[in-house]
């Protein structure tokens, strides 16, 4: 049986770098196939050992990126850690095109630029590590960043838990202590039972 949710506006999965983000929407991608659909963003990154172009992300060059925005081609762009991140109204329309429910993975200068935009209806949800240390320790195990990139991360992980923290930033918060309590506390969200 298919499941769907009942609200079938875009789910905005925000959360500092290392959160696990990631590892929970694979799951719900993985649990419910045929109902979401994630939006591949485009970023000036270097591809990860294993990371897929298309996949994980378009790879592209800072002119490339730098076209894409004056084109106007971005729902909305991010200069996070060194590169640039940004979602295409391509890559949305194309997941929701199939009748999927999409989700985006975006950190917070995006969730800013779409709350603020009138034209754009989502749910938004903040992954947030059980303490500060956690959050380190798992970023140093990831071991997918060097120790510059990986001090900046964590700078910035300090404003993106403390904007989740001010007051109607998020419709909700979910800690990731453990990774299946995390993720039944987001299949709720997502199908309306939270
Ligand atoms: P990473 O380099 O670890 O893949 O991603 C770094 C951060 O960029 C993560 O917090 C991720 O959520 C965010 N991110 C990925 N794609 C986008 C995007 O299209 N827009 C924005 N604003 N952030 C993104």
């Amino acid at each position: 049986m298919v499941s769907s949710p009942q609200d079938l506006r875009p789910i905005v999965v925000s959360g500092p770098s290392g959160v696990g983000k990631g590892t929970l929407i694979q799951k719900l991608f993985d649990t419910h196939p045929a109902t979401f659909g994630f939006t591949v963003s485009h970023t000036t990154r270097k591809p990860r050992p294993g990371e897929v172009e298309g996949v994980a992300y378009f790879f592209v060059s800072p002119s490339e990126f730098s076209s894409l925005c004056s084109q106007g081609a971005l729902v909305e762009h991010a200069y996070f850690s060194g590169n640039y991140y940004g979602t295409s109204k391509q890559t949305i329309d194309d997941q929701a095109r199939k009748g999927l429910v999409v989700v985006l993975d975006i950190e917070m200068q995006g969730v800013k630029q779409m709350k603020a935009n009138p034209s754009i209806e989502a749910r938004y949800v903040f992954i947030k590590p059980p303490s500060f240390e956690a959050l380190e320790a798992r970023l140093r195990a990831r071991g997918t960043e060097n120790e510059e990139d990986l001090r900046k991360r964590l700078t910035q992980a300090q404003f993106e838990l403390d904007y989740a923290e001010s007051q109607g930033s998020f419709d909700k918060i979910i800690v990731n202590d453990s990774i299946e309590t995390a993720y039944e506390e987001l299949e709720m969200f997502v199908f309306g039972r939270a």
